[in-house]
């Protein structure tokens, strides 16, 4: 499918994920793009979502947009967890579907998985055992967004599937200590305590815990390769609902703090705050599928860490004094 001249709606363009597709999209030549904020355009809110299709008449719908944040945000707002990803998910697929898109990738999150998964994680392993407790209704409200694209497929052959992407990070990441992911936390406590010259860097946990991260600019890759390369049927002919996306290695959160504790140049000690959740022992997705279709990720952990760090520092960004 050639892109350049479709109306292509990236719902949450101003999110890290979305940002980074239109980034992509941009110069990949597409100059149909739709983008909004959430001030032109609130996706919960269904009768503004049927104006924006109706008007703008979106050609193909890639559902960046969701309420996310880490483990400590997804443990103390778990309503608007599970609401506002909900909403957001109705609307937009079934509004799509309606107005008769002619492609919509959503994209979900690899938490979707039972806690203790086999490792790593294939897609088959969804709905075979009990969610990870302090993500739960983030997860349920995913789960629904990726049957309802299976089921307008299955019930009226719409062209909608879903992406699983492993744990994200790159520029416009959250760098608010209190709702971010891992490692833009550790970014900014780390180069906190360089600039201040602070002897120690406090990360919560036992540290033991194991990820996998990729680099949103690779997500982005991995998402303009499946617009343009391969259909619902490709997905749901494999007997599977989605697709995940992932680099195929993960790593202890120890050895993560360390990797950016010295890209960083931080000479202090590192404490580890048990008071504070593990979440998941360890999360690492099964990416088979997605080589087989023919995309692999291409930015090594330490560089993408090295291009995020300069973003952060060098970005009108102050927020590394503040911490
Ligand atoms: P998760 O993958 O849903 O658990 O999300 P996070 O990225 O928030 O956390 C991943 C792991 O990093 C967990 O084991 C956290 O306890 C650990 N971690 C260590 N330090 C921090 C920190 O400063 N912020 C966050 N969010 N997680 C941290």
């Amino acid at each position: 499918m050639s892109l350049k001249k479709k109306r292509i709606f990236v719902a949450g363009s101003t999110g890290m994920v979305g940002s980074a597709i239109v980034r992509l999209l941009e110069a990949h030549g597409c100059s149909e793009l739709l983008t909004t904020t959430s001030a032109d355009l609130d996706l919960i809110d269904q009768a503004s979502v049927r104006e924006f299709f109706e008007e703008k008449q979106p050609e193909i719908v890639i559902l960046a947009a969701a309420k996310v944040g880490g483990i400590l945000a997804n443990d103390t707002f778990r309503a608007d967890f599970l609401f506002e990803n909900l909403a957001i998910e109705t609307n937009v697929i079934h509004t799509a579907f309606k107005a008769g898109v002619e492609k919509l990738i959503f994209l979900g999150s690899s938490c979707i998985y039972p806690r203790l998964a086999d490792q790593p994680i294939i897609e088959e392993s969804l709905l075979t055992g009990p969610l990870e407790p302090t993500n739960e209704p983030y997860a349920i409200a995913k789960i629904a967004g990726i049957k309802l694209c299976e089921n307008y497929y299955r019930q009226h052959g719409a062209n909608f599937y879903s992406v699983m992407p492993t744990n994200l990070y790159g520029r416009n990441d959250n760098f608010d200590l209190d709702s971010s992911h891992v490692i833009p936390a550790l970014i900014r406590k780390f180069s906190a305590a360089k600039a201040n010259g602070d002897p120690e860097v406090i990360v919560w946990g036992s540290g033991t815990p194991r990820r996998e991260f990729l680099l949103v600019d690779d997500l982005a890759d991995a998402i303009l390769f499946l617009l343009e390369n391969v259909e619902a049927s490709d997905i749901y002919g494999q007997g599977i609902s989605h697709v995940n996306i992932g680099c195929g290695e993960d790593i202890e959160i120890r050895e993560l703090a360390s990797m950016i504790g010295e890209i960083i140049g931080f000479s202090g000690s590192i404490t580890y705050d048990t008071d504070k959740p593990d979440g998941t022992p360890r999360k690492l997705l099964d990416v088979s599928r997605l080589s087989g279709l023919g995309w692999t990720a291409k930015t090594p952990l330490d560089a993408g860490l090295k291009s995020t760090i300069e973003w952060f520092q060098s970005s009108e960004n102050t927020l590394a004094k503040k911490a």
